[in-house]
C-alpha cells in the first residue's frame, strides 16, 4: 500500500508542474507582495518575496516588471536579496533578469526579495472616484500586473499569494483570499494582510484600497458573499450586488463547488465593465444603479470564478475558454431564472453581434495571430464561442453537455487547458468524434451563409429545397426548417443534414408552403443571405 501511495503522490506532483508556460524555466510557487500606499503621492513602495521552483537548470531567472521610463512612470528596483544578501540583476524595459552565482539544478526551490518603488503607469488604477474619494484598484487583465508587481505575468504560471498593504487608516482593503489581519500601525497607517492559498494566474490577482461600505450579503454553501460599495452608493449597491447569492447556487449545482474561501463583489475603478478577479470581482462604478440591471454582468463575472480563474487558458489564443464559457453560462443562468424566451433573445443578439464582427474581421475563434491581447476581447471570444457551446449542447443533449462541462472543470481546475484539452473531454464523455465540429467552429473563420431556393412541383406534389453554402469553407451541421403549409400539410418541422456546398432535398407536400422559416428554434449560428 505504501508503493501505491508514493505513486499517487508522484502523479499529483507531476500534475502541479504541468500548468506552465511551454518555455518556462521556473514555476512560481508563492508571492508575498508588501506594498505601501499613501494619500499624498501616487508613488508606491514595494517588497516582493518570490518563491519559485526551477524546472530547467539555469543560473538566471526572468521576471516581468515595467521599468521607469522618461515619463517618470514605472518601477525602479533598489535591490534584490537572496537570504538577505544582495544579488545581481538587470532591469530593461519590462524584464527583470536576476542572476545567481552558480547553476540552479532542476527541482531547486528558492526565494528572492525584490525591493522597488515607483509610480505605476498602469495595472494599478490610482485616483479619484465619482464622489471625489481617492482609491487604489489593481486592474491586471491581461498582462498588466507587471506595471507594479514583479511576477511571471502569464496565465499558465499560477501561484499562491499574500498581500500586505500598508495604507492610511481611512482606507479599507479588499484582496484575493481571506483577511488574516488588520492592525493599526499607530502613525495614521494601517496594515491589512490577505492570504490566498489557491494558486492564481496574475491576471486575476487583485487588491483594492478605498473608502467602502461593506455588507455580508449572505452565506452560500458556507462561503461568505460580501458587497463592497462606495459609501454614497451603499443602499443601491447592497441591493444590486446582493444578487450574487442567487447566482452562485446555479454554478455550484451545475459545474462544481465554489473554488475560493469568499466572494467579494466590489464597486471599483476598473477600466472594464467587470473584472473577474478571483474571490474579489471588480465592477465598474456605473454597475451600481439600485435597479439590478447588472444581473447578467454579475452572472458573467461569477461564472469566471470557475472558467478563467480556476480552469484557465494555457495561451491567450484560447481565451474563449474564459469568455465563451462566461457568456454562455450567463445565458443558461438567465434561462434558468427567467425562462427560454430570455435565453432566445440573448442568443439572437449574440448571433447578430457575431455576424457583424465577421464582416470586420475574418479570423477564427482560436486566433494565435493576435499579440495585442486587448484585441481578443471581441465577439469571437465571447458571443461566437458562447454560440458554439450552445450548438455543442444541442448536439450532445443536456445531460452529456453538463457532464462534459463538469469533467472538464474537475480535470483542469487549478490548472491550464487549451481547446484540444476541452475537445478530448467532450469526446471522451460523449463517445462522439468531434473533430469536424471543433475544426469548423473554433479553427475556421466565419459561419454558414445560406442561400435557400425552393421549387414546388404541383403534379408530383413535391417541394424541392436547394441549400447553398456561400462562405468559403463548407460546414457540416443539421439545419432545422419549418414549413407552414395549408390545411392539409399543417406545420412541418424538419432537421436537414447539410454538409456540402450545395444540398438538394425533396419533401412531399400537398401544396406549396405559405412560408418557410429557417432555424425556427434558434439552434444554428448562421446567416441567411437569401430565401427565394
Ligand atoms: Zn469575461
Amino acid at each position: 500500500m505504501k508503493i501505491l501511495f508514493v505513486s499517487i503522490l508522484y502523479c499529483l506532483l507531476l500534475f502541479k508542474g504541468s500548468a506552465q508556460k511551454p518555455d518556462a524555466t521556473i514555476d512560481i510557487l508563492h508571492y508575498n507582495f508588501s506594498v505601501k500606499l499613501n494619500d499624498s503621492t501616487d508613488k508606491i513602495e514595494g517588497r516582493a518575496k518570490i518563491k519559485f521552483k526551477v524546472i530547467r537548470e539555469t543560473n538566471s531567472i526572468t521576471l516581468n516588471l515595467i521599468k521607469e521610463g522618461s515619463d517618470k512612470k514605472g518601477m525602479i528596483v533598489t535591490s534584490i536579496l537572496e537570504e538577505k544578501q544582495p544579488i545581481s540583476y538587470q532591469h530593461n524595459d519590462h524584464l527583470l533578469k536576476v542572476s545567481f552565482d552558480k547553476n540552479l539544478p532542476a527541482g531547486t526551490e528558492k526565494e528572492i526579495e525584490v525591493i522597488y518603488s515607483g509610480i505605476p503607469k498602469d495595472g494599478l488604477v490610482i485616483g479619484y472616484n465619482k464622489y471625489k474619494r481617492r482609491g487604489f484598484f489593481a486592474d491586471h487583465w491581461p498582462d498588466r500586473a507587471r506595471h507594479w508587481l514583479p511576477c511571471v505575468d502569464h496565465p499558465a504560471d499560477k501561484a499562491t499569494l499574500d498581500f500586505f498593504i500598508t495604507a492610511p487608516e481611512h482606507f479599507q482593503v479588499v484582496a484575493n483570499g481571506v483577511q488574516v489581519e488588520e492592525i493599526s500601525l499607530g502613525n495614521g497607517q494601517k496594515l491589512t494582510h490577505y492570504s490566498e492559498t489557491t494558486p492564481l494566474p496574475t491576471k486575476v490577482m487583485t487588491m483594492g484600497a478605498a473608502d467602502f461600505a461593506v455588507q455580508l450579503a449572505g452565506m452560500v454553501d458556507c462561503i461568505p458573499v460580501y458587497s463592497w460599495i462606495y459609501p454614497e452608493d451603499k443602499d443601491k449597491g447592497f441591493f444590486d450586488y446582493g444578487q450574487a447569492t442567487e447566482i452562485l447556487p446555479f454554478y455550484i449545482k451545475n459545474v462544481g463547488a465554489y473554488p475560493y474561501k469568499k466572494l467579494a463583489n466590489v464597486q471599483s475603478k476598473t477600466r472594464f465593465g467587470g473584472l473577474e478577479n478571483a474571490g474579489a470581482i471588480f465592477y465598474s462604478e456605473g454597475s451600481v444603479t439600485g435597479t439590478r440591471k447588472s444581473e447578467s454582468l454579475l452572472a458573467h463575472e461569477i461564472a469566471h470564478q470557475w472558467f478563467g480563474d480556476m480552469a484557465t487558458e494555457k495561451e491567450w489564443a484560447h481565451i474563449w475558454l474564459s469568455e465563451g464559457f462566461a457568456t454562455y453560462m450567463t445565458i443558461l443562468y438567465m434561462e434558468n431564472s427567467y425562462g427560454k424566451d430570455t435565453a432566445t433573445k440573448m442568443l439572437l443578439q449574440s448571433r447578430a453581434q457575431t455576424i457583424a464582427f465577421s464582416k470586420q474581421r475574418s479570423r477564427p475563434i482560436v486566433d494565435s495571430s493576435v499579440t495585442n491581447y486587448m484585441e481578443l476581447l471581441n465577439p469571437n471570444s465571447y458571443q461566437k464561442a458562447g454560440w458554439v457551446l450552445h450548438m455543442l449542447r444541442l448536439q450532445l443533449g443536456d445531460s452529456t453537455f453538463w457532464k462534459s462541462v463538469r469533467t472538464y472543470y474537475a480535470r483542469y481546475s487549478g490548472k491550464n487547458a487549451n481547446t484540444e484539452d476541452l475537445q478530448k473531454v467532450f469526446e471522451e464523455i460523449s463517445g462522439t468524434n468531434l473533430s469536424q465540429f471543433f475544426k469548423q467552429w473554433f479553427y475556421t473563420p466565419g459561419h454558414p451563409k445560406l442561400e435557400i431556393a425552393q421549387t414546388y412541383d404541383a403534379t408530383k406534389k413535391l417541394l424541392t429545397l436547394t441549400i447553398t453554402q456561400q462562405q468559403e469553407t463548407a460546414f457540416d451541421f443539421p439545419l432545422q426548417i419549418q414549413l407552414n403549409g395549408g390545411a392539409e400539410d399543417g406545420v412541418i418541422t424538419k432537421s436537414l443534414p447539410v454538409k456540402n456546398k450545395q444540398t438538394v432535398i425533396s419533401i412531399p407536400m400537398m401544396e406549396k408552403p405559405l412560408k418557410i422559416v429557417i432555424d425556427p428554434n434558434v439552434r444554428l449560428l448562421f446567416e441567411e443571405s437569401a430565401t427565394r
